[in-house]
C-alpha cells in the first residue's frame, strides 16, 4: 500500500501544536471539535480539543485503562467512550501525551467552550473539567437535527457567540478585535477548502488517500484551524496528493470495489481495519467522519454569519432526510459500491444505522449496506473475528454483483 510522504510533516506540526499548548506564553482555551475555535483564536488564546485526546486514547488503547475510573465514580459505560476515557486519564493523571509529545499533562483550561451542535454530551463532559478547574465555561446551543439551516436559527447561535466576548476578554486580557476575527476566519476557511480538495483528490479511480489515512491527516484540521501552519500543511498535501493522481497512483494498487465508511473510527483497530479492507481489494475512498471539518460556507467578509451557519449545518446536525440526501450525493461523487455504517456503542449521536437509514437508502440509491458494531474506543463492543467475517462476505457480495452488472 502507498504511504504518504506528508506524514513526516503532519508528525511535526502536531509535536510542536502540543508542545505550544505548555508553553505558558498564551492562555489556553479548550474548545469542542466543531466549535467555535476561530472566536477563541482571535482573543490570543491557544486551543485544547479534549476530543482530540480522546482520539488519542482509543488509537494507543489506553482508553481501555481509563474508562473504567470514569465508571467508579458514576459515568456509566455506556455514555461517549471519549467523556469516560478522558475523565478517567485526568483521574489517574496519566495521558499518551507525556510519552507521545513529552508534556507534562493536559493542559489546563483558562476557559472552556463547547458546541452541541454535536451531543449533549460534551456540555456535561467539559462541565466536569470547569468545575474541576474552577474556570468559566460558555456554551453555544444551537437547534439540533435540522433540514435546512435558516436565518433565524443562525442569528440565534451568533447571539451565543456573541456572548462568548465579555468572557474571553476577561481571561485573555483582549479586547474583541474584528479585525484579528476576521483574518482567523480567513486562515480557517482556506485551510478546510485546501481539506476538502484533498479529500476529493479521492473521486479518482486510483484513490490516493484512504479513509484511514483521512483520520489521520484531519489532525492539522481539527487542532490548527485559523492558522497558517494548517494552510502550509494541506497545501503540501493536496501536491504530493494531486501528482499521484496525475501518475494514476492509488493508495492501492487495483481496487476491486470502492467503500463509504459512515460514522465514527474505531480508533483502536484503525490498522486491523484498513488491512481488512486493502487484502480484500476494498478502497475506502470517502466517510461523513473526515468530510465534518470542510466549513466551505466560512467567509471573512461575514465572519459572524458564515461560521455560525457553517457549525450549525454540519452532517451529525442535520435531519435523517438531509443526511440521506448528503449521501447519496457523496455516493455519485466518489462512485460508490457499498457503504458500510459502523454503529458506535457509546455514541448514539454519530450512529446512523438505527432509525432504517441503511434500508431506505439503499432503496433510493441501489448501494448495499453493511452494519458493523463497535466502539470509537471501548473495545468491549468490538468482535474482531465477526467484523472479518461480515466484512469479507459483504465485499464478495459487491464484487459479484458487480461482474452480473
Ligand atoms: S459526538 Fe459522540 S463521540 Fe463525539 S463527543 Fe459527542 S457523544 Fe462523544
Amino acid at each position: 500500500m502507498y504511504t504518504v510522504k506528508s506524514t513526516d510533516t503532519m508528525k511535526k506540526i502536531m509535536g510542536e501544536y502540543f508542545l505550544s499548548l505548555e508553553s505558558g506564553n498564551k492562555k489556553v482555551a479548550w474548545c469542542t471539535s466543531v466549535g467555535p475555535a476561530e472566536l477563541l483564536r482571535s482573543f490570543g488564546f491557544e486551543v485544547y480539543f479534549p476530543e482530540n485526546h480522546g482520539a488519542l486514547l482509543g488509537a494507543t488503547r489506553t482508553a481501555m485503562d481509563y474508562i473504567p475510573e470514569a465508571i467508579k465514580c458514576g459515568y456509566s459505560g455506556h455514555v461517549c467512550s471519549y467523556t469516560t476515557a478522558d475523565i478517567g486519564a485526568y483521574l489517574k493523571k496519566e495521558t499518551p501525551l507525556q510519552k507521545h509529545y513529552g508534556m507534562k499533562g493536559a493542559p489546563k483550561p483558562d476557559i472552556i467552550a463547547y458546541n452541541t451542535n454535536q451531543c449533549r454530551e460534551v456540555q456535561d463532559w467539559f462541565t466536569f473539567f470547569a468545575d474541576e478547574f474552577d474556570c468559566p465555561i460558555v456554551g453555544i446551543q444551537p437547534s439540533r437535527h435540522v433540514d435546512e439551516v435558516t436565518d433565524e436559527e443562525v442569528q440565534l447561535v451568533v447571539n451565543q457567540m456573541k456572548k462568548m466576548i465579555p468572557p474571553c476578554e476577561k481571561v485573555s486580557g483582549n479586547k474583541f478585535d474584528l479585525e484579528n476575527f476576521k483574518e482567523t476566519v480567513r486562515l480557517s476557511k482556506e485551510a478546510t477548502l485546501l481539506w476538502q480538495k484533498v479529500l476529493k483528490t479521492s473521486t479518482a479511480m486510483n484513490a490516493p488517500l484512504s479513509f484511514f489515512d483521512g483520520t489521520i491527516h484531519m489532525g492539522p484540521i481539527v487542532v490548527l484551524r485559523g492558522t497558517q501552519i494548517a494552510k502550509d500543511y494541506y497545501t503540501e498535501l493536496l501536491t504530493e496528493l494531486e501528482e499521484n493522481v496525475a501518475n494514476n497512483i492509488g493508495f492501492l494498487p487495483e481496487a476491486k470495489t470502492r467503500i463509504f465508511w459512515e460514522g465514527m473510527p474505531i480508533w483502536g483497530k484503525l490498522r486491523m481495519m484498513s488491512d481488512l479492507f486493502a487484502s480484500n481489494g476494498a478502497a475506502v475512498v470517502a466517510s461523513t467522519y473526515c468530510s465534518s471539518w470542510v466549513f466551505h460556507k466560512f467567509d471573512e467578509n461575514n465572519p459572524w454569519q458564515s461560521t455560525a451557519r457553517a457549525y450549525t449545518e454540519i452532517f451529525i446536525n442535520r435531519s435523517e432526510k438531509a443526511k440521506m440526501k448528503m449521501l447519496a450525493d457523496w455516493f455519485k461523487e466518489y462512485k460508490i459500491d457499498g457503504i458500510v455504517f459502523h454503529d458506535t456503542k457509546t455514541c448514539f449521536n454519530n450512529s446512523n444505522a438505527k432509525f432504517g437509514m441503511p434500508q431506505r437508502l439503499q432503496k433510493e440509491t441501489g448501494i448495499p449496506a453493511l452494519i458493523v458494531e463497535g466502539d470509537l474506543c471501548d473495545l468491549r463492543f468490538f468482535s474482531e473475528g465477526q467484523t472479518m467475517t461480515k466484512v469479507e462476505t459483504f465485499l464478495e457480495q459487491l464484487e459479484d454483483a458487480k461482474v452480473l452488472s
